[in-house]
């Protein structure tokens, strides 16, 4: 009986382990939901196929950094904001990441450039201290916000949960980088580093939700 206890035991361990991961990169939009998308000369970009390719060179740097990483998409796939949600409460030990290209409501090219980190209004201080230390790392010209993004709230306290807008589609300096595949490296490696080091220097921070 005792050993059947054991294994039982052993089993929900692997299976638990197997469900969790360090860290949750949620590649936005995909499948029929192409996000943003604008035409520069001739050609058309899509949101979703921009988010995934960085989500993959960020899940990638976070490995580098000895994370166990999980994305909510791998390939071209919709997926509902329920089930993002849904992922990344259960997966998530310690960072939820939702990788977005942001664009202004114009159809126009914009002055606005580079990246932008949402949190929560529920935040609580460590997410919001990472959120800042990360917003100062990839762009620091700009703060941090705080936005109601349905696939940021409704997390542990424990997992810092964040969108990343990771420049805009409709600056063509800020296209031109974000499908350079060095400038994709270098962002996802700031990204990655900036939230591995809060996540050690914050650790003792108030994770209790803000309100
Ligand atoms: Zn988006």
């Amino acid at each position: 009986m005792k050993f059947l206890i054991k294994v039982a035991l052993l089993l929900f361990c692997t299976i638990h382990v197997a469900w969790a991961a360090s860290i949750v990169i949620d590649a936005g939009h995909g499948g029929h939901d192409p996000g943003a998308k604008r035409t520069f000369d001739g050609v058309t970009y899509l949101e979703k196929n921009l988010t995934l390719k960085i989500s993959q060179q960020v899940a990638q740097e976070f490995r580098t950094h000895g994370h166990d990483v999980a994305m909510t998409r791998t390939k071209d796939q919709f997926l509902n904001l329920n089930t993002r949600l849904l992922k990344g409460r259960q997966l998530c030990q310690n960072a939820f990441i939702s990788v977005h290209i942001d664009a202004s409501r114009q159809e126009k090219q914009t002055q606005a450039q580079g990246a932008t980190v949402h949190v929560y209004p529920t935040a609580n201080t460590r997410t919001r201290k990472i959120a800042q230390a990360t917003q100062r790392a990839l762009n620091p010209k700009r703060r941090y916000k705080i936005s109601r993004f349905r696939v940021i709230r409704d997390k542990k306290p424990s997992c810092v949960s964040m969108l990343v807008e990771m420049g805009y589609l409709n600056n063509p300096n800020d296209l031109k980088k974000l499908n350079d595949p060095k400038y994709q490296r270098e962002i996802s490696k700031k990204l990655a580093q900036s939230v591995s080091n809060g996540l050690t220097k914050y650790k003792n921070y108030a994770i209790l939700n803000s309100i």
